[in-house]
């Protein structure tokens, strides 16, 4: 008997996607990811959890209603992770005529339901919305989508997925996988040498996906290229709570939205890739695209010097997305006599992750007894309260941990949802969270990140379980690599996976959950 039904490689969203969705229907899965979770693509993307307007153009009508229906969806299974916002047009003479942009907005309301409010008709020379823009910008539209936190969507994904059974190893890098009857992987994990059997395998490497094919599983690599995408955070351009949607002179829709309070996210920008995926940058004629974008609407100016971070990451997209396919997301299959099955999953957006593994795991079904689907309705670690009680759970928590502001119980809320308690605990004060790392991140809450959400490394807590790389003083990101050393190097009690060996590994008991 193989040691398991799924292995996965790749722990980006569709990797954590898999193993979330074949845990929950009963196969004994284990997730294979060489770095951090969502460390590459998954924690670069737009943010966007949408029906995705565009597509109307390309009368892509039944495809919008099944994204808007998974928007609805994440709401209802995330709600800290995924908010609706309110995205505003400013109608530009040179783009779009408002009467098709209208019409379209009208259409997007009636395909997505009646959960968000509707599209409006805005006179921005009297409202804030237009205190931003430059003149003569007089009318905007807007209209109701949602931003999600990508790279925490990918963590508590896979902690879901581990409360329900999966092992979840980070900094596991598979070098080779043997297709027999079973497959028999040969794994480095964290340096020491590992073989597992397991009787399918999914390969979801995103933009390693063809190499893996060609160099790991020595298959024939699916028919791919890869595409970078790139977006720049530069300090803040306005004060609303909404996403400014550009459409730009080349007819692409750039989007401005609010990021980390003090900044504004610019993106994005797409082009085809070649070269190593885990050092992917943005040239600067990606940059001063985005800033000469961004200028053609905002009264504030900005040049590639007030860049403070450029978010670059690679994926793989069909061959045929030259064609105009670029984020279809693709599931291929093989099973072949006396030959163990392979998954391939890559590429599609965040919004469809979610039912595109649904799709993949599916497949197996004929092959192995499984439960039925399940992943629309049962939510993520912390999301179990309703989409529109967010307020009220900053509110309550407030309540409670009466030391924290209004940005911190955000924040946290955001962050852990119900789960919020896990991480503060009893806590009556400040001091009862241990060490400040700054203002904003407590001893408490990284210990926790280092037990329950496999951070390992000061970068897996400032840059992916949380943004707070940058806001943080490099005083602080200095004090917080020591704790982490200290605290992994010790193997505090809460660390220690019994029996590994490995002081390094968070510690996932399954909890009760409801489906
Ligand atoms: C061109 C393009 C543009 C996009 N733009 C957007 C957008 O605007 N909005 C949006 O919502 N989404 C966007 N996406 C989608 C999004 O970026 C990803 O497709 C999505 O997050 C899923 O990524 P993934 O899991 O396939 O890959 P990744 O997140 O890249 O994960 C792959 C993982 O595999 C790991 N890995 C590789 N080899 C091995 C190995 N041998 N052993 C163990 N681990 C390994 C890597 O370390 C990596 O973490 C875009 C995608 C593409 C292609």
């Amino acid at each position: 008997m193989a040691d398991y039904d799924l292995a996965i490689i790749g722990g980006g969203l569709n990797g954590a996607s898999l193993a979330r969705d074949a845990a929950g229907r009963g196969l004994r899965v284990i997730l294979l990811e060489q770095g951090d979770l969502g460390g590459a693509a998954s924690s670069a993307t737009s943010r966007l959890v949408h029906g995705d307007l565009a597509a109307l153009e390309r009368r892509g009508f039944l495809r919008v209603r099944a994204d808007l229906a998974e928007r609805n969806v994440w709401l209802g299974i995330a709600p800290h992770l995924v908010r609706p916002t309110r995205f505003v047009i400013p109608a530009h003479a040179n783009e779009r005529p408002p009467l098709r942009l209208r019409a379209g907005l009208w259409l997007y309301d009636r395909l997505a339901g009646r959960r968000l409010p509707g599209a409006t008709t805005l006179d921005v020379t009297h409202h804030p919305i237009g205190d931003a823009l430059k003149r003569p910008i007089g009318t905007a539209f807007e209209y109701s989508d949602c931003l999600v936190d990508d790279s925490r969507l990918v963590v508590l994904t896979a902690l879901d997925a581990a409360e329900r059974g999966a092992e979840i190893r980070t900094g596991a890098r598979c070098i080779r996988a043997d297709r027999e009857r079973v497959w028999r992987l040969a794994v480095i994990d964290r340096g020491h040498r590992r073989v597992l059997t397991a009787r399918a395998l999914a390969n979801t490497t995103g933009a390693w996906s063809a190499s893996t094919a060609e160099m790991v599983l020595r298959q024939p690599p699916p028919r791919v290229i890869a595409r970078r995408v790139s977006q720049i955070v530069v300090p803040r351009l306005f004060d609303v709570d909404a996403v400014y949607v550009f459409q730009n002179s080349d007819g692409r829709l750039i989007f401005a939205s609010p990021y980390m309070r003090v900044f504004t996210l610019i993106g994005t920008v797409a082009h085809p890739f070649t070269g190593d995926p885990a050092v992917v940058t943005a040239p600067a004629e990606d940059v001063v695209y985005l800033c000469t974008a961004a200028n053609r609407y905002f009264r504030q100016q900005i040049q590639p010097v007030d860049v403070v971070r450029i978010i670059s990451g690679a994926n793989m997209v069909f061959s045929r997305a030259s064609r105009g396919a670029a984020m279809a997301g693709a599931v291929s299959f093989s099973a072949r006599r006396r030959k163990a099955p392979l998954l391939t999953v890559f590429g599609g957006d965040v919004t469809t992750a979610r039912r595109r593994a649904e799709r993949a795991v599916s497949r197996l079904a004929r092959l192995f007894p499984m439960a039925p689907r399940w992943t629309a309705t049962a939510p993520l670690p912390g999301g179990d309260f309703a989409w529109d009680r967010f307020d009220a759970e900053v509110e309550a928590a407030r309540e409670r941990w009466r030391f924290l502001t209004e940005t911190e119980a955000q924040r946290l809320v955001g962050a852990y949802g119900s789960r919020l308690d896990d991480v503060l605990g009893g806590a009556k004060t400040r001091d009862d969270l241990g060490q400040s790392f700054g203002p904003e991140l407590s001893e408490a809450e990284v210990r926790y990140l280092m037990t329950k959400e496999w951070a390992r490394f000061p970068d897996d807590v400032l840059w992916r379980r949380s943004k707070l790389g940058l806001t943080m003083s490099p005083a602080a990101q200095e004090a917080l690599a020591a704790f982490m050393a200290t605290a992994s190097g010790a193997g505090h009690s809460a660390t220690v996976s019994e029996g590994s060996g490995d002081s390094e590994v968070a510690k996932v008991e399954p909890r009760p959950r409801r489906r």
